[in-house]
């Protein structure tokens, strides 16, 4: 039977790191801001949104929600991203996404200070994920399919790995922070061809296609460490991932559950990017 990697473990060690970074930071006078921009009330950003709030004062971490109407005017987004990129007390900046339709998404990307960018939304972190370049900010949940891995110490050198997704939110920088850490990595995806034999030779295979349980035993080569990327709901309306983990548990080396995994980790490293940003004002 597969080993579980569950998320909690992981972030309970993030916690005590952080919580012991904030507390130096609130000695030099310095409490770790994040800014939630979000527009309208859809249910899964305010479910995240509470999620975030909660993590970030869980080790001390501030959050100030700045809520606009769905048909704020571009103009108005940009002056008030704007203002929060100048505002000293301001360290991180998430902003919910999608946006709505009127506003321009790569506009608004270009605005964002990459120094408060924490979920990667600036041309300008993107850019440094694809040159391996470490001093920016990567996307949430990417980064925190590296902090499992890392905290499990599962060997990434030179090990086949293969991410089923090619988005720019979790499969493309995903795929640039394994390469970095010296992974062969290859990218399937709805065009990919006999996409099972190739998953088949994973010894580490990714999951982050929005598929529920798509990934069955047929795709998983056993020994394998299987990551579950995906949230979606299966046909009872439950949470599931792309990973059919009832067919795979048996076959896979370990396995990262779903609710529990990689979504936990999420907001972990979003809160960890707050306290990065926080630390990098010192003395200045
Ligand atoms: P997305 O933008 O819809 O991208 C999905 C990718 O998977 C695309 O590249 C698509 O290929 C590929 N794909 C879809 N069906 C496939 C199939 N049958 N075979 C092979 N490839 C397939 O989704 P996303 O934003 O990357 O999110 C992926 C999953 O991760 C979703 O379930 C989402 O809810 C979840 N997610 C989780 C977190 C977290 O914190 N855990 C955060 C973000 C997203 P094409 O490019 O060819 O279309």
């Amino acid at each position: 039977m597969a080993t579980q990697l569950k998320g909690s473990e992981v972030t309970k060690a993030m916690k005590d790191k952080m919580t012991a970074q904030v507390e130096e930071l609130k000695e030099r006078g310095i409490t770790p801001t994040l800014a939630i921009v979000r527009l309208g009330e859809k249910p899964d950003d305010l479910a995240y949104e509470r999620g975030a709030v909660k993590r970030c004062e869980s080790v001390g971490v501030s959050c100030k929600v700045l809520e606009f109407p769905e048909d704020i005017r571009e103009e108005k987004l940009v002056s008030e991203i704007e203002t929060l990129n100048k505002d000293k007390n301001i360290h991180g900046i998430l902003v919910f996404r999608p946006l709505p339709r009127h506003i321009n998404e790569e506009k608004l990307k270009a605005v964002i200070c990459p120094d408060k960018d924490v979920d990667c939304m600036s041309p300008v972190n993107i850019a440094k994920v694809f040159a391996g370049d470490e001093s920016g900010f990567a996307p949430c949940t990417p980064e925190a399919v590296i902090e499992l891995i890392d905290h499990f110490g599962i060997p990434v050198e030179g090990k086949n790995v293969i991410v089923i997704g090619r988005s720019m939110v979790v499969g493309k920088p995903l795929s640039m922070l394994l390469l970095k850490k010296n992974a062969t990595v290859t990218i399937c995806h709805t065009r990919t061809r006999s996409i099972q034999d190739i998953c088949k030779k994973a010894e580490i295979l990714v999951a982050a296609a929005g598929r529920a349980k798509m990934v069955n035993r047929d795709f998983v080569m056993p020994g394998a460490v299987v990551i579950d990327v995906g949230i979606n709901l299966d046909e009872n309306g439950n949470l599931c991932g792309d990973v059919n983990f009832d067919d795979v548990a048996d076959i896979a080396g370990s396995i990262t559950p779903v609710p529990g995994g990689v979504g936990t980790v999420t907001t972990s490293v979003l809160v960890k990017h707050v306290i990065q940003a926080a630390i990098k004002t010192v003395g200045k």
